[in-house]
């Protein structure tokens, strides 16, 4: 089955770094993060416009749809995940013990309800224009799982250098995690997989390793598996057992992607100034 439906189009311009894209059901546009900018855009495909939804945001990053219809995002520059209800944002969770999260990048919310998000340092490395600059106080890099009934933090993978995007497969037994640490850091960009079982994960394996400027950051998993994801100035897909099924070049170097659209299965794509839209024949689980 072909994949893809349609030729990428480009329905925005003129953000700085656009990342963090979801699709909101309930207004249905799509919300994401223009980070140096400090504001978050939504695009309306009923009248081709995008306004902006909020400034001031604190640097959000990622951000995911909840099951209750809210939106927990990611916000570097409050070092916290958050949630959007309506436009009224409150915490829900800032600190690993006594120490401060790094600036939380990307973010998914488990059938359970439970919150799991990658931690690197971005929005607080020096110079950062992502944040402001501070100090990792926990000292690593971590991907952590948080109950929001219990407010238990754990950490569930701690062996990655710069986790970034994630998702799980359809079923949950699979946490997929891009590392964009890369060589600079004695790692290949890749996407890695990790089995996943009573809240936490085993040991991980390279799902995907990525060429040297194919950056994977965030990314999607649709309903058969399937991982939607950016890579450098290109989205590509990858099968449940990492064979490549198709890529498309964009542009612009990608940040991240998500499925959305009145069906689920237009794919909005970030790309560092502009959102474009790519029509595909799948969508993913959480889409509408
Ligand atoms: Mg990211």
């Amino acid at each position: 089955m072909e994949l893809i439906a349609g030729t990428l189009e480009k329905v925005f311009e003129g953000s700085i770094w656009a990342e963090g894209p979801v699709w909101i059901p309930q207004s249905q546009t799509v919300r994401w993060s223009d980070i140096p900018n400090n504001r978050i855009l939504e695009y309306s495909p009923e009248t081709g416009r995008t306004r902006e939804y909020a400034t001031d945001v604190e640097y959000t990053n990622g951000r995911t749809l909840d099951r209750d219809g809210s939106v927990v995002q990611c916000s570097h520059g409050r070092r916290r995940v958050e949630r959007d209800h309506d436009g009224v944002v409150s915490p829900i969770v800032d600190s690993f013990g006594e120490q401060r999260l790094n600036s939380p990048n990307d973010v998914v919310v488990a059938k359970d309800g439970s919150v799991w998000f990658t931690d690197p340092p971005y929005g607080i490395l020096p110079g950062t224009v992502e944040g402001h600059e501070g100090e990792q106080e926990y000292g690593g890099c971590y991907v952590f799982r948080f109950d929001p009934r219990t407010r238990e933090l754990t950490p569930v993978v701690t062996d990655l250098v710069h986790p970034n995007g994630l998702a799980f497969s359809p079923d949950e037994s699979v946490l997929y995690i891009a590392d964009t640490a890369g060589p600079d850091r004695g790692v290949p960009y890749r996407i890695a997989a990790y089995p996943v079982a009573g809240g936490t994960c085993g040991t991980g394996r390279t799902f995907v390793e990525l060429e040297e400027d194919g950056v994977a950051d965030g990314f999607r998993v649709d309903v058969e598996g399937r991982v939607w994801t950016s890579a450098g100035a290109s989205v590509r897909v990858y099968a449940p057992d990492g064979g490549l099924l198709a890529a498309v070049d964009v542009p612009e170097r990608v940040s991240n992607l998500c499925f959305g659209g009145p069906d689920g299965q237009d794919l909005y794509i970030t790309a560092t100034s502009s959102l474009y839209r790519l029509r595909t024949t799948t969508r993913d689980t959480v889409a509408t």
